[in-house]
């Protein structure tokens, strides 16, 4: 899989509900996991490889969780804290976000799962979730900052593209 960077438009595409869990979405969520370790992240949406589904993998190193259809169901407490995201190379933004969750989604057995989370994994979670509601870091930006880093995100991305174009000619 691919991993897409802002200012592509799929990151700010709102994911549509996965309808029915199968062997294509159970290999969705494989591939979007091998993708996330390959690039050494902790969590990974479906935008973020270009599909527009709510599908998310979370792996803050206590264990893979794949997500389909996640909802936060309760918040408390408030905590800000400073992110990265592998969409936005380079940037980092306080973010703030509730310290515990409750997310409830499906595995990828189709069962409704209910999971409490604290610390990073609460805030992997709602990173992702924002990235299924076409929510990137930089929108937590203070607009001047935001148009700084999005020029920067542009031109970052136009190299990558003229480096991959030359590649395929070779
Ligand atoms: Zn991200």
């Amino acid at each position: 899989m691919n991993l897409r960077t802002y200012p592509d438009p799929v990151l700010r595409h709102k994911t549509g509900r996965v309808e029915t869990v199968g062997p294509e979405e159970r290999a969705i969520l494989d591939k979007m996991a091998e993708t996330m370790y390959l690039t050494q992240g902790v969590g990974l949406a479906a935008t973020q490889v270009g599909l527009d589904r709510q599908f998310a993998v979370v792996n803050v190193g206590d264990g893979l969780i794949k997500m389909i259809n996640p909802i936060i169901t309760k918040q408390e407490g408030k905590e800000t804290q400073e992110e990265g995201c592998l969409s936005s190379p380079g940037v980092t933004v306080k973010v703030t976000r509730a310290r515990r969750i409750t997310v409830q989604f499906l595995n990828e057995n189709g069962e409704v799962c209910e999971l409490k989370a604290d610390g990073l994994l609460a805030r992997a979670i709602q990173h992702e979730l924002d990235h299924l509601a076409g929510v990137n870091i930089i929108d937590y930006l203070h607009p001047l900052k935001r148009a700084l880093a999005t020029r920067r995100l542009k031109a970052a991305r136009s190299r990558q593209a003229k480096k991959t174009s030359r590649r395929k000619k070779t």
